[in-house]
């Protein structure tokens, strides 16, 4: 049995993960949990799922939600309740689903109180992985995969030493314009870019892909989870989204990971592990797939991956700007501030203006964070 804390449980990721917490009565406990706003989901949550302590960001709604779920849950909120959550006395593995950097430090408090963090905000390893991945090391934690291309590659990997590897192939569907001309790139409405053709997820990754801003935030994150550098990450695009990452070893030889798309197998494979547990949720017929088909990814169209490779091979602060202006300028597009294709050139220019520090502590890398934000708004 595995006592989990979920942070962001009422989206994308987290509902998803409330399914596997309830496939596998008898090995997933959930006893945390943590909301941004969705108080009348989250009260269902607890109703169903009796957590200990929960939070939620109005401290008004933390009020009336205590009310209503009597004293078997305390309900928390303010800043410090996300550390408090992730750290609960009792929890084994803490899985960190609030979209952009709010679970940064939660992730952090949660490796040095001993627990393992499964990461699907990938936010969090794009800023901090040196530090992330060096403190669950000192703490002797893990650090597991919720991303359904970096959980493959753990997958592929099994415990393989990076020196093995030649490259890690994370595969990109492609997203909503992977056939559309450039000039029509100006004229993207935010309705057209949140209609992704392989997965339903949240508002501000759904826009990722369809930039492939997503594709470059995962080679970051790739390069910290597995260690190896920018230079032995590709990316190839599989529309399919069958094939979920590649690993191709010095040897030449190739192990994929497949499945129908569907992030509860790789929630599930998280909270579980070291184990495969069964289920019957996820169902893949291969040969009502046909066949799989793979494209170069085409960078004039979809530059985040070069800005991306770019942020990654000089380290420090920039992944921290890259994903921050990302943030902004996502903002941005979804507000009709800017056009489709300046979500990639705010970035560009943040970059391009930001004076990398080299190894940097947390405080430069919030200050980054936060300069970065600021450059892009301006
Ligand atoms: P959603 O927008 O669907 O959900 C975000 C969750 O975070 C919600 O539960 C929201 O609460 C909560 N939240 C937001 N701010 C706070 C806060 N300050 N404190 C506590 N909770 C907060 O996003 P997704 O589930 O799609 O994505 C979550 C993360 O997982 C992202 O980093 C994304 O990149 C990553 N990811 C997502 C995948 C997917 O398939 N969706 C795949 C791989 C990675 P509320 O709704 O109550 O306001």
């Amino acid at each position: 049995m595995k006592n989990v804390v979920l942070l962001g449980s009422t989206g994308s990721i987290g509902t998803s993960a409330i399914k596997v917490a309830e496939d596998l009565p008898d090995r997933i406990r959930l006893v945390g949990l943590a909301a941004g706003n969705n108080a009348d989901l989250l009260l269902k949550q607890i109703q169903r799922h009796h957590p200990a302590a929960v939070s939620i960001c109005d401290p008004q709604k933390a009020k009336t939600l205590q009310q209503a779920v009597g004293f078997e849950t305390e309900v928390w909120s303010g800043e410090d309740s996300l550390i408090r959550l992730a750290t609960l006395p009792g929890a084994d593995i803490v899985l960190i689903a609030i979209v952009g950097t709010a679970g940064l430090q939660p992730a952090l408090a949660a490796i040095r109180a001993g627990k393992d963090i499964a990461i699907a905000s990938k936010e969090i390893l794009v800023m901090a992985g040196e530090i992330v991945m060096a403190e669950a090391r000192k703490f002797g934690v893990r650090v597991l995969a919720v991303d359904s291309e970096h959980s493959a590659v753990f997958q592929c990997l099994e415990g393989k030493p990076p020196a093995s590897i030649r490259h890690l192939w994370l595969t990109a569907s492609g997203g909503p314009f992977r056939t559309t001309p450039i000039e029509e790139f100006p004229a993207i409405t935010v309705e057209r870019a949140l209609k992704h053709p392989s997965w339903v997820m949240g508002r501000k990754i759904t826009i990722d892909s369809a930039t492939l801003f997503n594709k470059g935030l995962e080679m970051i994150e790739a390069r910290w989870l597995f260690g190896v550098d920018m230079d032995r990450i590709k990316v190839v695009v599989h529309p399919q989204s069958v094939i979920h990452s590649l690993v191709e070893f010095i040897d030449g030889s190739f192990l994929a990971q497949l499945s129908t798309p569907d992030m509860c197998l790789p929630i599930q494979f998280a909270l579980t592990y070291p184990e495969r547990v069964q289920s019957e949720r996820v169902q893949t017929d291969l040969a009502k797939f046909g066949s799989l088909t793979f494209e170069e990814p085409d960078v004039e169209r979809f530059p985040a991956l070069v800005l991306a490779r770019m942020a990654g091979q000089l380290g420090g602060t920039m992944p921290a700007v890259f994903n921050a202006a990302n943030e902004i300028a996502v903002e941005s597009f979804c507000n009709g501030q800017i056009r489709f294709n300046e979500i990639s050139q705010t970035v560009a220019r943040a970059l391009d203006r930001h004076s990398p520090i080299a190894h940097p502590t947390l405080e430069q890398i919030l200050a980054a964070d936060a300069w970065a934000r600021a450059e892009a708004a301006r």
